[in-house]
């Protein structure tokens, strides 16, 4: 019963609001902001919020924010969209496109701005009348594509006292009105793994009496993902691939140092987690098998975003009761980075792809020039994350409700 008024109040908002949150989305369109600069875009969002009589709270370096609907000891449930652009040349022929050069919303970060805004509004609505058993954390964060907004919002209290949170991301290859679930890890970490070694150079005639530094810095390139191969579980996908070698200036001269350097992308988060470790470990044993000191540098990109699976049974009976029954659809992993597996690293929540594309139209395809979206994408997305808000918070309230507890 819920679920059928919450579709004619959805019905209803949206008919009064959707054309006003296109508009605001090709606002944010034609003024692209990159990661850490997102100032007017900032504004805009809180412009919005204090209308709908909501006190947005700024984060400390001006750009992104968080704002909760509701009050009282109940539930929270946070949202989460990302405000930031990108920095490449939008290549669009719309009356909407960038008018700033070399930066471009090319991820729809955007579309996630302008759903998440016109979720708080609906929101808002419920809250004034009542209907919201909880409190909703709006997260209007900057900086994913840097990446750094997630720990930002979170070094400053964004999820403190949240017990679940939704996020979702334009996708261009599945059509407008479906929403792409997957329990389970949705997109994969990578990182960068820099090798430093170093030995007595020396003559090529005399290798003994030095460390043959090209020779050991070769088995370096081709031991450290052969073992890594053998000591990790294939399933976890954990692959070390070099793309820079640097050693040596002359064919008889050995060097006294080299560099490599490389990525480690990983589709599992324990595997990820264990990574540097065991890289350190099989990189000094390689290194003291033939004489030579070996240090590395490993900089952690994002863990893989890892749905939890009562969160995406959430969002798929939200996306069913705001969309209709056929609107989830299967998604894969990808190899892609998304920072929202920050907040999951510390509470359970789930990530959605929504449907961007046209049915029968052609895919775009995200950090491209050319990437544009069905604005229709803009109301479903309305439709399924106030639904997930709402059920989430209904959830809750039944798992702490003694009435049903006794029952
Ligand atoms: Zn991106
Ligand atoms: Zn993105």
């Amino acid at each position: 019963m819920r679920g059928r008024e919450l579709r004619g109040e959805l019905d209803a908002f949206l008919a009064e609001n959707e054309q006003n949150l296109v508009a605001f989305r090709r606002d944010l369109h034609m003024h692209p902001e990159l990661a850490f600069a997102e100032y007017r875009t900032t504004q805009r969002i809180a412009e919005r919020l204090i209308a709908a009589g909501l006190t947005p709270s700024v984060l400390p370096r001006g750009t992104g924010l968080v704002c909760d609907v509701g009050s009282g000891d109940g539930p929270t449930v946070a949202l989460r969209a990302d405000i930031d652009a990108l920095p490449l040349q939008d290549e669009k022929d719309v009356s909407y496109r960038s008018t700033v050069t070399g930066v471009c919303h090319a991820c729809g970060h955007d579309v996630h701005t302008t759903v998440l805004l016109g979720t708080s509004l609906f929101l808002a609505q419920q809250a004034a009348a009542g209907l919201l058993p909880g409190r909703v954390r709006l997260i209007f964060q900057p900086a994913e594509e840097l990446p750094g907004g997630a720990l930002e919002v979170m070094a400053h209290g964004g999820i403190s006292g949240v017990d679940r949170i939704f996020g979702l991301h334009c996708d261009p290859r599945v059509d407008v009105g479906q929403i792409g679930l997957k329990s389970g890890p949705i997109t994969s970490a990578c990182d960068k793994l820099v090798v430093r070694v170093s030995g007595p150079g020396g003559h090529t005639a005399r290798p003994h009496l030095t460390a043959d530094l090209v020779f050991a810095l070769a088995k370096v390139l081709t031991e450290l993902p052969a073992a890594l191969s053998r000591r990790v579980d294939p399933r976890s996908s954990l692959s070390l691939v070099w793309g820079k070698v640097e050693a040596g200036s002359a064919a008889n001269a050995i060097p006294d140092d080299g560099v490599a350097e490389g990525t480690v992308r990983c589709l599992d988060e324990n595997a990820w987690h264990a990574a540097p470790d065991l890289i350190k470990a099989l990189l000094e044993s390689v290194a003291g098998a033939y004489g030579i000191e070996a240090t590395m540098d490993y900089t952690r990109g994002v863990p893989p975003v890892v749905n939890d699976e009562v969160s995406v049974e959430m969002l798929a009976a939200s996306a069913e009761r705001a969309l209709g029954a056929s609107a989830v659809v299967p998604t894969q992993q990808s190899l892609g980075g998304e920072d929202f597996a920050w907040y999951l690293e510390s509470i359970p929540g789930a990530f959605a792809r929504l449907g961007t594309r046209s049915p029968g139209g052609v895919t775009y395809d995200i950090h491209q020039g050319t990437f544009d979206v069905d604005e229709g994408a803009i109301g479903m997305g309305v439709r399924m994350m106030a639904a997930t808000a709402l059920t989430a918070l209904w959830e809750a309230g039944r798992v702490v409700d003694p009435l049903t507890t006794l029952a």
